[in-house]
């Protein structure tokens, strides 16, 4: 399918709403993403036809459901190409995703003065798990600089790598600069050295092809609300050999295969990894989002948003009384700025709220990034495939009435 941005902005409702007498200028998609009409329609059908417990009952419609629930795994594993649907586990998103990894595989694996590598720039969904471990076992966290730009060069993360690394991890792209990491040239040089590595696509998956298979990590976490999906959706991708490695942290039903009094059998992976009752209906809404996104292609999302970028790349720089953070050369379209003057990041977005405009202000879950950065809080636009670029030239018609108010 070619793209087409006004047939894709048709496609979500929410977007032809007014905000403050104002057409909505919805640059808030890092925080979370609008829904398509067909996923609204697929959880509206769910549960109005379709809806019982998964895995349990012999009766239609827990089969119905179970059958919609499982071809998620499916969908997920195709859309990350991993090798088998096996690999792909379902949970509420990346925090859950890190978490799960954190207490089934880390925990049982690294010891007291063992290494965990995290960049400078990571969301506190992949900091606060390890610091867990380092609070709990006395393992190491290791921290890796960007440069002046926001740019992670691979080799810094190689030299940081000792006898006592056992993990890298790290993010996709950055939720407050928009850095793309080269994950798969950072998960060559770790492997290279028996080092295993996990990656936060929270950000990444929703802009770009994800391939699991090509970067070789062991894990990818993805969030389904920033997907175009419900919240409370979400997957992990495991590699096989980790997974065979990992012990389950979170028991209860589905989970197991016999308990008794004084034993218990635990289900097949990845079904050993989710106890409880899942969130159905929302992973049915997250499998018609990413098929959603898959028919549109994820090489097209991300030629169109790159052109997107470039162009508020560019409109944002010709304003020399805002300061954008760190502008690697490869990003995606995620800004984060602040104002010469006094004007507070709150300020800043109260006022574009009064225009309409979303954007969000404060430390992004990512406060040892502002300590590198140097500043408190931040006000970040970021951009999703149905942003345009009118929309960019709303926004800084928004920011210079921001500088003219406090400048
Ligand atoms: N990592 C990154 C880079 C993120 O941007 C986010 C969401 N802001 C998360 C992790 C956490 O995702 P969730 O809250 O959906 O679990």
């Amino acid at each position: 399918m070619s793209f087409n941005v006004e047939k894709i902005r048709n496609d979500f409702p929410i977007l032809s709403r007014m905000v403050n007498d104002r057409p909505l200028v919805y640059l808030d998609n890092g925080a979370s993403a609008q829904k398509p009409q067909v996923v609204i329609d697929a959880i509206t059908k769910s549960y109005s036809e379709e809806y019982a417990n998964v895995h349990r009952g012999l009766h239609f419609l827990s089969n119905l459901a179970t059958d919609n629930y499982e071809s998620v795994r499916g969908i997920i594993s195709k859309f990350l190409n991993a090798t088998s649907d096996n690999n792909i586990i379902l949970n509420s998103g990346t925090t859950e995703g890190i978490n799960l990894i954190a207490y089934s595989w880390a925990m049982p694996h690294l010891k007291a003065g063992d290494e965990i590598i995290l960049s400078v720039m990571e969301h506190h969904a992949n900091i606060i798990p390890w610091h867990f471990l380092r609070e709990r076992m006395g393992v190491k966290l290791i921290w890796v600089d960007v440069d002046s730009n926001g740019y992670l060069d691979p080799d810094r993360v190689t030299e940081a790598i000792t006898a006592r690394t056992k993990l890298v991890a790290i993010t996709h792209v950055s939720n407050v600069l928009g850095t793309i990491v080269d994950v798969k040239a950072i998960t060559k040089a770790a492997h290279n050295l028996g080092v295993a590595v996990l990656v936060d696509g929270s950000q990444a998956a929703v802009h770009m092809p994800v391939d699991v298979t090509d970067i070789d990590c062991d894990f990818y976490a993805i969030t389904g609300h920033k997907l175009y999906g419900p919240s409370g959706s979400g997957a992990i991708y495991v590699k096989t050999e980790r997974m065979a490695e990992m012990r389950p942290f979170m028991g209860g039903g589905d989970m197991i295969r016999e308990v008794g009094q004084e034993l218990i059998t635990y289900n097949d992976a990845p079904m050993k990894f989710e106890a409880g009752t899942p969130a159905i209906v929302e992973q049915i809404g997250l499998g018609v989002a990413v098929d959603y996104m898959m028919s549109i292609g994820m090489s097209n999302i991300y030629a169109y948003e790159k052109k997107l970028c470039d162009y508020a790349r560019g409109r944002l720089s010709g304003l020399n009384w805002l300061n954008v953070q760190g502008i690697p050369n490869d990003k995606a379209a995620i800004f984060s700025f602040t104002l010469n003057g006094p004007a507070h990041a709150h300020d800043i977005s109260t006022v574009l709220d009064k225009k309409g405009i979303a954007v969000r202000a404060g430390h992004h879950c990512a406060q040892p990034l502002m300590e590198f950065l140097g500043v408190s809080s931040t006000c970040r636009a970021s951009f999703a495939m149905y942003n345009t670029t009118s929309e960019v030239d709303s926004l800084v018609e928004g920011l210079e009435f921001c500088q003219e108010l406090f400048g």
